[in-house]
C-alpha cells in the first residue's frame, strides 16, 4: 500500500548516496523542487559532476557513513551494490527517514513518481507492488495528452489565495487551431472575459455552468464596452481571487490591445502573463494559399490597422514590389487606402486579395488589382472580417489554381 502525498521539498535538505547517472537523473529532480541537495559518494560520474557545481549542491568525496543522515528529510539511495544500498535502507527505517531505494535490492520507505505538473495541479503516477516506471510515465503521458485537449476539469473549486490574469490568443477561429497552453488556461478559469471574434465557440460551450463568460464585443463601429472598462473588469476579478482569461481573436499582441492590458494588470499590481497565437495577419492569407512571403517574391510583410491614417512606411510598402503588405480592420476604409496608394503612385496592377472569414465555413478569396479593387469590393459586397493582401503573393496562381478554392473538410 502508498500512500501519495504532494511533500513540498524547498529548502529542505535531500541526501543522494551514489554518484552515478541514476543519481544524476533525480538531482535535477530534487534541485527543481528546490531541495538542498547533498551528494555522498567515493567518485561522481562525469554527468553528476557537472550537475553538481551547476547547481550548487554539495558532494562528500567518500563512502556512506551512519552519520551523513543528520539534517536530511529524504534519503535517495543509488550505489549500484545493493548490500550498500540495502545498508542505508535499514538504516534510515531505524531513524525514521524517509528513504527512495533506485537498487534492486530491497526496497525503501518511498517510491518515486511519474509527475507532470499543469498550472498549479501536480499529477503523479507510481505502483503499488513492484515498480513499473515505464507503465508510470505511460499513464502520466496518457494524461498529459488529455490535458492538451482541454477535456480534464482542472478549474479551482476553492477561491485561490491570489487571482490571476492571462491574456490568451485563441488563433484565427478553429479549436484546433488553439495552442494546448490556450486550452488548459480556459479549462483553469474562473472568469472568461471574450470579444465576438473571441475564437472556438464549441471550446466556450463545453465550459461549466459556474463559470462566468463575460462578452465585452468588440466589433468593426461597435464598441460597447469601452477599453478602460475592459481594464477594470479583469484587474477587479483577479483581485479578488479569481483566474481571469482574457481570451482574444488571433494573438493578443498584434492590435488586440493586449499591451493596454497587461499595463493595466502590472500598475494594479496583478500578476499576469501573455500566451501567444496565430495571428489572422498570417493565417489568414494562409488560409487562401498566400504565404505573407515568398521566396523571389516578398522578402518582407508589412501589417497595417486601415483604420489608421496612411503612414508614410505604408505608403512605401505597397510601392516596394519585394514587400507584402497586409491590412487588418480594413474594410470600411478600402477606398481611402486605395486613393491614397495610386496617388502615392503606388501601381494600378499591383495584385490585391481580400479574404473574408478565414479558417471558417464560409471563408471566400476575392482577387483583384489595386485599380479595380474598390469596384469588385462593392460587387461582392466585401464584409467583415476580412484581411486585405497587397503584394505579388496575392496574385491568382501564385500557389493554387485560379479559381474558387476549396478549404478541406477536415480543416
Ligand atoms: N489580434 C487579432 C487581430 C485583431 S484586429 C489577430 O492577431 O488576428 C481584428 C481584425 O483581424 C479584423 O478586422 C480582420 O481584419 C482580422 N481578422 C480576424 N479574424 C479574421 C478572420 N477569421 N478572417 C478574416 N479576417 C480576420
Amino acid at each position: 500500500m502508498t500512500l501519495m502525498l504532494g511533500v513540498s521539498l524547498a529548502g529542505r535538505e535531500v541526501l543522494l548516496v551514489g554518484g552515478g547517472l541514476v543519481t544524476a537523473r533525480r538531482l535535477r529532480r530534487f534541485v527543481d523542487e528546490g531541495a538542498v541537495v547533498r551528494v555522498v559518494a567515493p567518485q561522481l560520474h562525469p554527468e553528476t559532476a557537472r550537475l553538481v557545481r551547476e547547481h550548487g549542491a554539495t558532494w562528500h568525496p567518500c563512502r556512506f557513513r551512519a552519520r551523513d543522515l543528520a539534517g536530511a528529510w529524504l534519503v535517495h539511495v543509488a550505489t549500484g551494490d545493493a548490500g550498500t544500498d540495502s545498508r542505508v535502507v535499514g538504516l534510515c527505517e531505524r531513524r525514521r527517514v524517509i528513504c527512495i531505494s533506485a537498487g534492486n535490492g530491497e526496497h525503501g520507505s518511498a517510491r518515486m513518481t511519474a509527475q507532470l505538473d499543469t498550472g498549479d495541479v501536480t499529477v503523479a503516477v507510481t505502483s503499488t507492488h513492484g515498480a513499473d516506471p515505464r507503465r508510470s510515465a505511460a499513464v502520466r503521458d496518457a494524461i498529459d495528452d488529455l490535458i492538451a485537449t482541454g477535456s480534464l476539469p482542472l478549474r479551482r473549486r476553492r477561491p485561490a489565495r491570489t487571482g490571476r490574469v492571462d491574456l490568451v490568443g485563441g488563433g484565427p477561429g478553429p479549436a484546433d487551431l488553439m495552442t494546448v497552453r490556450a486550452r488548459r488556461l480556459i479549462a483553469e478559469a474562473d472568469v472568461i472575459v471574450t470579444d465576438r471574434l473571441g475564437p472556438a465557440a464549441e471550446v466556450m460551450r463545453g465550459l461549466d455552468a459556474d463559470v462566468q463568460v463575460i462578452d465585452v464585443g468588440k466589433r468593426p463601429g461597435h464598441h460597447p464596452v469601452p477599453q478602460e472598462e475592459i481594464n477594470r473588469i479583469i484587474v477587479e476579478h483577479a483581485t479578488a481571487g479569481r483566474r481571469v482569461v482574457r481570451l482574444k481573436g488571433g494573438d493578443p499582441f498584434v492590435f488586440g490591445r493586449g499591451g493596454e492590458e497587461m499595463q493595466a494588470c502590472l500598475e494594479a499590481g496583478v500578476a499576469v502573463d501573455v500566451t501567444p497565437a496565430p495571428s489572422s495577419a498570417i493565417a489568414v492569407p494562409q488560409a487562401a494559399g498566400i504565404p505573407v512571403t515568398h521566396r523571389g517574391v516578398a522578402s518582407a510583410f508589412h501589417v497595417v490597422n486601415g483604420q489608421g491614417a496612411m503612414e508614410v512606411s505604408t505608403l512605401a510598402a505597397m510601392a516596394d514590389p519585394t514587400v507584402t503588405t497586409v491590412v487588418l480592420m480594413g474594410v470600411a476604409a478600402l477606398p481611402r487606402i486605395v486613393s491614397d496608394a495610386l496617388r502615392h503612385g503606388v501601381a494600378a496592377d499591383r495584385p490585391i486579395a481580400f479574404v473574408e472569414s478565414g479558417h471558417t465555413p464560409q471563408q471566400r478569396t476575392t482577387r483583384s488589382t489595386l485599380g479595380r479593387a474598390v469596384a469588385d469590393a462593392q460587387q461582392i459586397g466585401l464584409r467583415n472580417p476580412a484581411v486585405i493582401v497587397i503584394g505579388d503573393v496575392a496574385r491568382a496562381g501564385l500557389l493554387l489554381p485560379d479559381g474558387p478554392f476549396v478549404r478541406a473538410a477536415s480543416a
